[in-house]
């Protein structure tokens, strides 16, 4: 076991051709690591990027400029049957269990799908142990293995799709809203069942979600992204005790019954007002700061830089630059 990060991505940018010398800029300069068994929450509203970030990161999509390690290895330069090899270690849980699992399998074929791709297993019953030791291991019944997806509810079906993810034994896990489309009173199961597998076999988790409330007790530190922007990261505890970007603080403004104890009145939260903008012609300056609460002339036309306000904590707000300063002084 080594200290260094299982995954890295550094200045990563995707833009999307969107018509004559237009791009839509996604993802536009994000660099973070994720330590090996830890789970890092990534926030933001629809259409901030995040699910860019993390298909980019399992190359599922290509990105337009960057670098992405995982293990060490530069993902980029290698080439398709070294990627092949490589993907069995990373693998997607996707939002929806209702449209990612195909209709017309039966779910052992499903799960089972991932071990014939690789040759995994040497004969059909072994491979068939391995589905039914899966099914198990996400809390299913292995004789539902002959059932179709329609048989089961959003939760169970989620449980199907993590079981395929965990197939070939993967390191990573990109967990793409696993919950959001399940119903609040099932969402914590499957966040505990997640926790649980990451514990069971060491699993490193990149856990992208459109609020903070949900990432909250899962993250060992948590990102928040802006229109293809990183704007603050800190370890999880941090974040929701102290957040510094008032975007972070707004996100968190919007978490029913907070807790009122949670944070310090100098960094109480504001409710959002306003639109995102759209990332084909995002904002000069601080993305924000159409919408900031706080916003500042110079806002309009300098981009704060993405900097450690503290230890482990980084923040894109001229704001916080003023708060070191006044804390050194
Ligand atoms: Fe708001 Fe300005 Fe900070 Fe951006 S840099 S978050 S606009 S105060």
């Amino acid at each position: 076991m080594t200290n260094s990060p299982l995954v890295e991505i550094k200045d990563l940018k995707k833009y999307f051709p969107a018509g004559k010398n237009q791009f839509v800029r996604a993802v536009d300069g994000v660099s973070f690591a994720i330590q090996r068994g830890e789970t890092l929450g990534l926030v933001g509203e629809s259409g901030c990027g995040k699910t860019t970030v993390g298909r980019c990161l399992l190359r599922l999509i290509e990105p337009t400029s960057g670098e992405i390690r995982f293990d060490g290895k530069d993902l980029l330069a290698l080439g398709r049957s070294e990627m092949r090899a490589m993907r069995r270690r990373m693998q997607i849980v996707f939002q929806d269990p209702y449209s990612s699992l195909n209709p017309r399998m039966k779910v052992g074929d499903i799960v089972g799908e991932p071990l014939i791709i690789h040759s995994i297993g040497n004969s059909k019953s072994e491979r068939q142990e391995r589905v039914n030791e899966l099914l198990r291991v996400v809390g299913l019944d292995p004789d539902y293995a002959h059932r179709y997806p329609h048989q089961f509810s959003g939760g169970q079906r989620q449980r199907i799709g993590i079981a395929r993810a965990l197939a070939l034994n993967p390191d990573f896990i990109v967990a793409d809203e696993p919950v959001s489309a399940l119903d609040v009173s099932v969402q914590a199961q499957v966040v505990n069942l997640l926790q649980d597998l990451q514990e069971q076999f060491g699993l490193t988790y990149l856990f992208i979600s459109h609020g903070l409330a949900v990432v909250k007790h899962i993250s060992t530190r948590v990102g928040v992204m802006y229109l293809g922007k990183l704007v603050e990261l800190a370890p999880a505890e941090e974040i929701y005790r102290r957040p510094l970007h008032p975007y972070t603080q707004a996100l968190l403004a919007a978490i029913p019954n907070p807790d009122p104890e949670a944070r310090d009145s100098e960094h109480k939260p504001r409710r959002l007002g306003g639109d995102v903008p759209t990332p084909l012609n995002p904002p000069s300056g601080c993305r924000f700061h159409t919408r900031c609460p706080h916003v500042m002339e110079r806002c309009k036309t300098e981009e704060p830089q993405f900097v450690q306000i503290e230890t482990g904590h980084f923040s894109a707000c001229f704001l916080n630059e003023v708060s070191v300063k006044s804390r050194s002084a």
